[in-house]
């Protein structure tokens, strides 16, 4: 779609705004989600083993207390939280105790503007950019909070590959057989890798989160993109380890999550797979 000039400021401004607060949004995500699911697990274990449950504490949930920091719990104000700003305003400390913000929460925000208006320039505004950016949202989410805490939670891999298969119905990204096909194939694939891995070394390699989040790769692109995404994603992978084991900031028997390399390998797969496709096909038939 072309965006008179006229028109492109204002959808500017509402593509950057709109980037930046779910940004905003997404780092809350990041930093609260894992510790909601520790405090679920903690009581299903508890009642699983019976035994008593722990009193219950203050309200922490995805939208209670506001925005507050952590480290001595004073409420964010206004100006505080206004998404990107608010943290440059305040140089990433604490406005009261001038404990360090985590920069990753800036990182967030950014990146998702960024994933915004990338998307829109590359889809225009329709609804392949729509859905579209929820992938890529989906996908920071996910690739924060598995570096962070080795998890890729269910209530974010599950619907994004629903949303997946709801987009490919309307074949917004590929037909919906090559989208069911893909999710299976994807899921199966990993899950064999991982048991064949298991049985040859007696470690376990990965989690069932990565077998989802492959299947969710498969689910919005189809099965012809799989290939590309698993290899690009083990070979930024590897590289990745290699630089922290030789640069010593990794020990060679630490897992380290692979996560974060499925997701940024999915959103290339998303933005350029065909035309790599294209032209590794190209690059294959000029050699015949
Ligand atoms: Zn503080």
């Amino acid at each position: 779609m072309i965006v008179s000039a006229h028109s492109s400021l204002p959808v500017a401004i509402f593509v950057i705004t709109g980037g930046a607060v779910i940004g905003s949004f997404l780092s809350m995500l990041v930093y609260r989600l894992p510790l909601i699911l520790k405090r679920h697990w903690e009581r299903d274990c508890r009642e699983a083993l019976g035994l008593p449950q722990p009193e219950p504490g203050p309200t922490f949930n995805l939208a209670w207390p506001g925005s507050h920091c952590p480290e001595c719990q004073t409420a964010l104000g206004l100006q505080d939280n206004i998404p990107l700003f608010g943290f440059l305003a305040l140089r990433g400390r604490c406005r009261h105790c001038h404990a360090r913000i985590p920069s990753r929460y800036f990182l967030i925000e950014v990146l998702t503007t960024l994933a915004a208006v990338a998307t829109v320039a590359h889809f225009g505004l329709t609804a392949r950019a729509g859905f579209a950016f929820l992938l890529t949202a989906g996908l920071i989410a996910l690739s924060f909070i598995d570096s962070k805490e080795q998890i890729l939670p269910d209530v974010i891999t599950l619907p994004l590959l629903w949303l997946g298969l709801l987009a490919n119905s309307a074949g917004l990204y590929t037909s919906l057989p090559s989208a069911v096909w893909g999710a299976a194939f994807a899921y199966l694939f990993l899950w064999l890798i991982f048991h064949a891995f298991r049985f040859a070394t007696g470690k376990e390699g990965m989690g069932y989160g990565d077998f989802k989040l492959f299947a969710v790769a498969g689910a919005w692109l189809g099965w012809q993109m799989l290939p590309l995404i698993i290899l690009l994603a083990s070979l930024t992978g590897a590289v990745y380890g290699i630089i922290l084991i030789v640069t010593g900031r990794l020990q060679r028997s630490t897992p380290m999550p692979f996560g974060p390399f499925l997701c940024w390998a999915t959103w290339i797969g998303l933005f350029f797979g065909w035309p790599i496709l294209a032209g590794y096909l190209h690059m294959a038939h000029g050699h015949l």
